[in-house]
């Protein structure tokens, strides 16, 4: 019950920070899982279809006893049920929880690969996992998240987000 298991969430429709505050409200929640660390919430602007809304972000650690697969199936199970509770059969993605990392696993299934694939091209996830886990070293590439940021092509506007009270 150790490892370092980062997830990554997202929304871009609807009430965006109440969708992550509610996943991490469900996710700390499961017995079987224990919330370590919560980073801040970064705003990424959108680029390509200007008339969308921009991405809110963050990252948690947790600790857990499930397996890889059966984390999975949870959080899937938890995009439902956090996603389903204001917006009806609405179709658009109100909230994505990736696997990030499983401590120092390396993992690829037909549906699960860990780290996940593109963690090196995405800033808005490489923006919090620095906020909370800088030294922390990406087991395949072999790079801390510090260095990863430094590296990554992404150029995206990430900025902390101001909660509106
Ligand atoms: P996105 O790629 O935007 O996150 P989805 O959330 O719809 O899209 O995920 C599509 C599929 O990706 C999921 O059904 C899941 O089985 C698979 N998948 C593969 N690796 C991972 C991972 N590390 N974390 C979460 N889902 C993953
Ligand atoms: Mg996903």
């Amino acid at each position: 019950m150790k490892e370092n298991v980062f997830l990554g969430l997202g929304s871009n429709v609807g009430n965006r920070a109440a969708y992550l505050k509610k996943s991490a409200d469900a996710i700390a929640g499961h017995k079987g899982i224990k919330l370590i660390k919560i980073s801040s919430i970064y705003e990424t602007e959108p680029w390509g279809i200007r008339d969308q809304e921009s991405f809110l972000n963050n990252v948690l650690k947790i600790e857990t006893d499930l397996t890889p697969s059966e984390l999975l199936k949870f959080l899937k199970a938890t995009e439902q049920s956090v996603g389903r509770t204001k917006r009806g059969k609405w179709l658009e993605r109100e909230i994505d929880i990736d696997i990030l990392f499983f401590g120092d696993l390396v993992y690829q299934s037909e549906n699960l690969t860990v780290p996940h694939k593109e963690i090196q091209n995405r800033k808005f996830v490489l923006v919090p996992m620095n906020e909370i886990a800088p030294e922390f070293m990406h087991p395949v590439m072999m790079k801390t998240m510090k260095k990863m940021l430094t590296d990554t092509r992404d150029k995206s506007k990430v900025k902390p987000y101001k909660q509106r009270k």
